[in-house]
């Protein structure tokens, strides 16, 4: 097999690099914070607001969520604070509650 010595290897590396002025530019523009159509799909129950991203479930059981940005409003547009609150214990619990409730309403109805 071929032989590559470490030396060739990073000869072959370019040293110079750009002013990453424009590459910033592009960094932050790409971080533009909001709402992500994909989420309300990935996470039942989140939608957007005025004041931010809402959790509906746990909005209709805030006697079961407790005090959460997701009921006032979140506006950090993070995927990883929407994975934390949908994963957290108050609102599977409030998920639940949604859901049971849902069920009992269609019984209801029919
Ligand atoms: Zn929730």
């Amino acid at each position: 097999m071929a032989q590559v010595t470490l030396g060739k290897f990073f000869s072959g590396v370019p040293q110079k690099r750009k002013s990453d002025g424009d590459s910033k530019k592009i960094y932050e523009h790409k971080r533009k914070r909001g709402f992500i159509d994909s989420w309300s799909k990935n996470f039942d129950g989140l939608q957007d607001s005025s004041d931010g991203m809402i959790c509906i479930n746990c909005k209709k059981f805030p006697n079961i969520a407790g005090p959460s940005s997701f009921i006032s409003g979140n506006k950090s547009y993070r995927i990883d604070g929407i994975r934390s609150h949908f994963s957290s214990p108050k609102h599977l619990q409030c998920s639940e509650a949604y859901f049971a409730a849902q069920r009992r309403d269609n019984g209801r109805s029919n």
